[in-house]
């Protein structure tokens, strides 16, 4: 039979070229600060494990007590064959958590984004999207038949351009999407000017929290309540895949909302939850984010201080307002060099970022620091990011 696939070949082939071909690490053991990667100990500086929640004593009890109850699978979808009093409990909690009427639950933040946009917007409508949003935002917006436009990154006044033309077109609906904190970058959308802008016009608008939940706000509550703009967001949209440490996406705001979700959310009606193992961890997750500050305070530390010492020794680590801390090095080509005698020579794992993930001569190593790093594990990270790039002539 021929190969017909053979030209994937030639494909992959020009990835490695331009030096954008993934190498995938192999973990023999869960996350944390340190991991056993290709059979060694290497310091962790990957995940979006921000809380170090991902192996956390409470969570991995909580689901092995749900496994024991009710089992693994969830037999179908939840329309059809009914849903776990954990799913209900689990919605009930985020939206306390986040301070809104409703939540639900989904089976993650990618699928989040794909059902939620579609469900709010078609023909007729309008859709607008920050240039920069996620890749799940983008895919989102590509299954909608509503219009679309982009503005510039953070532009509220461009924003505001576009809804004016969505207006003048005609738009039933205008939805606003964007990224709370952008994930390459580390930035904040302006969401305060987002919805000031959006408001006057009747516009919904809609934010992707991924990577503000568990960090912003009041105990992690996320962006909105970094900006003290409850009440005046329509839709978030959430993962339990970081902070929370373990597996899921949600979508929370009004109770009309949730409710049409229910009913017209493509992924909830045709593809199965997240399991009861999965939910039990969240909901334990969200009582230790409610019971202490403890975490996310450390996390805020940790980040200062290593950006501290990283700023100290020469790097570029761009704009970030977050933990999230880009080490800019521009070429695909240079990150994965450097990202790679980090870890062999280093025992730090850090893993390059190039096109399409970020712009093309834009590519760096994303350092996540997390509230799990010791002070000891900061200052050896920073160090042999020092030596490495000394040893390229990159930082003095
Ligand atoms: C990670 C991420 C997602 C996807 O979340 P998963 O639960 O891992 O699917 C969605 N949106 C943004 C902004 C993200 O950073």
């Amino acid at each position: 039979m021929p190969d017909r696939t053979a030209f994937l070949r030639d494909r992959l082939e020009e990835l490695r070229s331009q030096g954008l071909y993934n190498t995938i690490r192999h973990l023999q053991g869960p996350q944390g600060p340190w991991l056993d990667v290709d059979g060694r100990r290497v310091l962790n500086f990957c995940s979006n494990n921000y809380l170090g929640l991902a192996n956390h004593p409470r969570l991995v009890a909580a689901a092995h007590t749900a496994l024991e109850r009710f089992g693994v699978g969830p037999g179908a979808v939840r329309t059809i064959a009914g849903t776990l009093t954990l799913h209900d409990q689990l919605e009930e909690r985020l939206a306390r958590f986040k301070g809104v009427p409703a939540a639900i639950s989904l089976q993650s933040g990618f699928v989040a984004n794909l059902g939620t946009i579609a469900a709010l917007v078609g023909e007729g409508d309008a859709v607008i999207s920050d240039e920069l949003n996620h890749a799940s935002i983008v895919d989102g917006v590509r299954l909608t038949k509503a219009a679309r436009s982009i503005y510039r990154h953070a532009d509220p006044a461009d924003l505001e351009r576009a809804i004016r033309e969505a207006r003048a077109g005609g738009a039933r609906q205008v939805l606003v999407i964007t990224d709370g904190v952008f994930s390459m970058d580390g930035d904040v959308a302006p969401l305060d000017a987002i919805v000031a802008v959006a408001e006057p016009h009747e516009a919904l608008v809609m934010v992707d929290d991924a990577h503000g939940e568990g960090v912003l706000g009041r105990g992690g509550r996320g962006i909105v309540d970094h900006f003290g703009l409850h009440g005046r967001v329509d839709v978030e949209v959430g993962t339990m895949s970081k902070a929370f440490g373990v597996m899921g996406g949600y979508v929370a705001g009004s109770e009309v909302l949730v409710e049409w979700l229910r009913q017209r959310a493509r992924p909830f009606l045709f593809s199965s939850a997240v399991t009861a193992a999965d939910v039990a961890a969240c909901l334990a997750a969200v009582d230790l984010l409610e019971e202490s500050t403890e975490l996310v305070d450390r996390l805020w530390d940790n980040a200062r201080r290593f950006k501290e010492m990283m700023s100290a020794a020469g790097f570029d680590i761009g704009v970030s307002t977050t933990p999230i801390t880009p080490v800019m090095l521009g070429e695909a080509a240079l990150a994965q060099q450097v990202s790679g005698r980090l870890f062999d020579e280093e025992a730090v794992f850090a893993q390059a970022i190039g096109f399409p993930t970020v712009p093309r001569g834009k590519a760096r190593i994303r350092v996540m620091v997390s509230a799990a790093h010791s002070l000891e594990d900061l200052e050896r990270g920073a160090a042999a990011f020092t030596r490495v790039a000394r040893d390229l002539g990159l930082v003095p």
